[in-house]
């Protein structure tokens, strides 16, 4: 007797294989889980809307001999924003693969799961700038993992604010421009992107996306979250230099005359050049440090409760009348 078992998951991956099938990468409350949904792509197949790409769906699956095998999906959640422009999609696709690249277990897959589905709402329903959903994702995201960057005080002095900072992604700490500069450090941080760095680190999940900073400091903040990203993993993530791309278009052509000319940058995509590479990254920390030392940047408007949570979830308003599933673009 075949064994099953029903999860909830979010599509990762959905590779077209052999003539109709569909091999599944899903992050589930418990984890990843690869599974095949055979005959997914048939235009009649039962599991053809709940196994696209993003889809947020419930499966039933059974144990096959390599590998899970999908029995049925049923959807709860569909991004359909994320369908609209490449650069939602492309940002979705960096998501993806960050969330398969850290490979949660446990409570904290949950808690991935919660923040990925969070995230991609905000961007399907174009509720917030993606360079900052961006951000957002990546620190909170590494910070789940472990990761979480020292940004009470200056490592030095214990300064707390004033002035530009400096996060120093080799070490994970954070410098006031004085110990900065001792150090042969530059400043990366003003006030408000280092105020919304902490606000990324300390605020509860309901909050999360609920502020705005100014587009110098979301360039910062950026900045700051994708090499303290790549200096965590230790590796390249293909995702990213494709979003590169999509966002600077020519910056490819423009880093080899760059890197001929023997110039580096550290600001925006131009740091997604995996100037993590051969970096060591800094030990995990456990144990989140207290929240009373997160200043909350200021609020843009009242706060908002995420929706596309695992637990209340919204399904898409009559699904199947005003909106015909579109196949996503198998990879
Ligand atoms: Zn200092």
């Amino acid at each position: 007797m075949r064994t099953t078992k029903t999860t909830t998951g979010l599509v990762l991956r959905a590779t077209k294989t052999g003539e109709a099938d569909r091999a599944l990468l899903l992050l589930t409350p418990d984890g990843l889980v690869s599974a095949m949904a055979k005959g997914a792509l048939r235009m009649r197949s039962r599991l053809f809307s709940g196994t696209g790409l993003f889809c947020y769906s419930e499966f039933v699956l059974f144990e096959g001999k390599t590998m899970h095998v999908v029995d049925a999906a049923s959807v709860k959640q569909v991004f359909w924003g994320l369908h609209e422009d490449v650069e939602r999609m492309a940002l979705a696709m960096y998501y993806a693969e960050l969330a398969a690249t850290l490979s949660p277990t446990g409570e904290e897959a949950a808690a991935q799961l919660r923040l990925l589905l969070n995230s991609l709402y905000f961007l399907s329903e174009g509720k917030r700038p993606p360079r900052q959903l961006k951000a957002v994702y990546e620190l909170r995201a590494m910070t789940l993992a472990g990761f979480m960057p020292d940004l009470v005080a200056c490592a030095d002095c214990a300064k707390y604010e004033g002035g530009a900072f400096c996060f120093d992604a080799m070490s994970g700490c954070l410098y006031c421009a004085a110990c900065a500069a001792g150090r042969g450090l530059a400043c990366n941080l003003d006030a408000p992107a280092l105020a919304a760095m902490r606000y990324i680190v300390f605020s509860e999940d309901a909050k999360l996306f609920s502020f705005s900073v100014s587009p110098q400091a979301a360039r910062q903040l950026g900045a700051v979250t994708q090499h303290w990203t790549l200096v965590c993993l230790n590796r390249p993530l293909r995702s990213l230099e494709f979003l590169c791309t999509v966002w600077e278009p020519g910056e490819a052509d423009r880093k080899k005359t760059a890197e001929a000319a023997g110039s580096t940058r550290e600001d925006g995509c131009a740091a997604a050049e995996n100037g993590a590479a051969g970096a060591v990254p800094p030990e995990p920390q456990t144990g989140l440090r207290e929240a009373e030392t997160a200043k909350a940047p200021e609020a843009s408007e009242a706060p908002e409760e995420p929706r596309g949570t695992p637990t209340e979830p919204e399904p898409p308003e009559n699904p199947e009348k005003t909106k015909a599933p579109r196949a996503p673009a198998e990879q």
